[in-house]
């Protein structure tokens, strides 16, 4: 089906620029596979299916001149984006290593019956990457899980939020 597409579109004179070609040739053949039930999951995949989640976007965007934001619901665009950008598996990732330093912490903590040890004082925000993976009590020094280093945070001592050490906080 997308081979077609791409005659298709070759005879509308809308050409699809090479690599973009090959995308397509390439889930092509992934789509195949997936067919004939003789499918496992291989590295690059999820770059494959990234990519052609991009040439999406850039064929909404760039041949037909309609923005992505007016074709799709925003969530859905939202999740697009979040695959592209290898969100979703970064995401997991940090969530799994803070895992593992809450159950190190808390060896009794029960992790399918709670989302984290009663005495766990909480994740804030990390000024870095905005992700709420930064442990900053109950640790030497406040660890962010999602950017895997230390970031120097403190409480503001006068909203009480998260700031960067020497750093202004909110405007009031
Ligand atoms: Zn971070
Ligand atoms: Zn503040």
């Amino acid at each position: 089906m997308f081979r077609e597409i791409l005659i298709r579109l070759e005879r509308l004179d809308a050409p699809v620029r090479d690599e973009q070609a090959k995308v397509i040739r390439d889930l092509q053949s992934k789509c195949e596979v997936i067919k004939s039930g003789h499918y496992a999951l291989q590295d690059g995949d999820r770059e494959l299916i990234a990519e052609a989640l991009k040439c999406v976007l850039y064929f909404l965007e760039f041949q037909l001149s309609e923005p992505p934001e007016k074709m799709l619901e925003p969530e859905l665009l939202q999740k697009i984006l979040d695959f592209i950008n290898g969100r979703i598996e970064k995401d997991e990732a940090a969530n799994q290593l803070l895992e593992l330093w809450l159950k190190q912490n808390w060896p009794q903590w029960d992790i399918d019956a709670e989302d984290a040890p009663k005495e766990f004082a909480g994740t804030d925000t990390c000024p870095q990457c905005q992700n709420q993976y930064l442990v900053v009590e109950q640790v030497d020094k406040p660890y962010c899980f999602w950017c895997r280093d230390e970031v120097p945070v403190e409480y503001s001592d006068t909203c009480y939020e998260v700031k960067v050490v020497g750093g202004v906080c909110c405007p009031n």
